[in-house]
């Protein structure tokens, strides 16, 4: 199934997101977590991939497993930047051979130091969604950014990129991950008024652990607010008080989201059962609410 068709429906939906293990020994302990988090029914599972990575074809495996063998529907990331034109075709038609209906079409991160030969890839993500749409009937997702993308120095900037890029053929979009929640309405009236009309599900990540937070902050640039900064002082060298405090913390952005009228939620879950379920106990009368 098409997940935009389930995004459109008046009701709630959580999502969950795994990641391929880095060496085939890490397959079975990547397979257990992944059937762990398929038990909590989410609306759908998305797969991360590699970026150029010798892995990344244990995405379209693990997805294809997602929706055949557990019975939920599944997202398969795809970056572009660390791969030729033919590569990313390769993997597209691969994706549709085995029945996968959504992807998440991304640039990717590029290596530090990478240069790249130019003439033959794909250097944003508009393209590889134009590539998509040519190869099949997909849903596309794509990313956003409520904070602006840490390489784009001005918002405006960013706003404009992201328009084009939705106009190439997005479906919905997922947002990089923020802790504190005005920032995303802020995101929205400004891609809104931007006249980006497409569904965006909030991504949330429940942090941890302090080493955690620090990983975060230098992948996506976030700025961690002050009740979030208390947390992990008073907890952060307790391991099990900062796991508690950080599922809370993480149930309470998606509440207030949810109660302001956010539909559809994805919660970057890192391979971890554990905390995907205990943020779903704690919502467990919550998502029944329709609307
Ligand atoms: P783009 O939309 O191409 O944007 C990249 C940068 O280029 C931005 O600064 C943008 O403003 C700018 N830009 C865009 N278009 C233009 C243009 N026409 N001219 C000039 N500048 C332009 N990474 C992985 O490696 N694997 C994953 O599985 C993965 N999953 C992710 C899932 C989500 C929900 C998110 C939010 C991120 C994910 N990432 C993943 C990280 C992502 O690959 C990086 O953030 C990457 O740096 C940007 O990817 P993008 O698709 O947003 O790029």
């Amino acid at each position: 199934m098409k997940i935009i068709d389930k995004l459109r429906e008046e009701r709630i939906h959580i999502s969950f997101e795994v990641f391929p293990p880095k060496t085939e020994a890490g397959f079975d302990k990547v397979m257990e977590a992944t059937e762990k988090i398929a038990r909590l029914t989410p609306a759908y599972i998305s797969v991360t991939y590699g970026a150029g990575g010798g892995t990344s074809k244990n995405t379209a495996k693990i997805a294809s497993y997602i929706k055949r063998e557990l019975n939920v529907e599944s997202i398969a990331h795809l970056t572009c930047v660390s791969s030729t034109k033919e590569e990313v075709r390769k993997v597209i038609a691969n994706l549709k051979e085995l029945g996968i209906e959504n992807i998440l079409a991304l640039r990717g991160d590029i290596p530090a130091g990478a240069q790249f030969p130019s003439g033959d890839r794909f250097h944003y993500a508009y393209e590889l969604i134009q590539e998509i749409r040519k190869q099949g009937d997909f849903c596309i997702g794509a990313a956003c950014y409520p904070e602006g993308h840490v390489e784009n120095e001005h918002k405006v900037d960013d706003i404009k990129y992201l328009k084009q890029k939705v106009d190439c053929g997005v479906d919905f979009l997922t947002t990089q991950m923020f802790f504190d929640n005005d920032i995303h309405y802020n995101f929205l009236y400004r891609i809104r008024e931007a006249g980006i009309t497409v569904p965006v599900l909030p991504g949330i990540m429940p942090i941890t652990s302090a080493a955690q937070m620090k990983r975060s902050q230098e992948l996506s640039g976030t700025v961690f607010p002050r009740r979030f900064l208390a947390i992990l002082d008073r907890f952060g060298d307790s391991p099990e008080a900062m796991k508690q405090a950080g599922i809370a913390y993480a149930t309470d952005q998606i509440i207030d989201l949810l109660a302001n009228g956010i539909r559809n939620i994805h919660i970057y879950s890192m391979n971890k059962p554990e905390i995907a379920s205990a943020i779903m106990q704690n919502l467990s009368e919550i998502v029944k609410c329709q609307g």
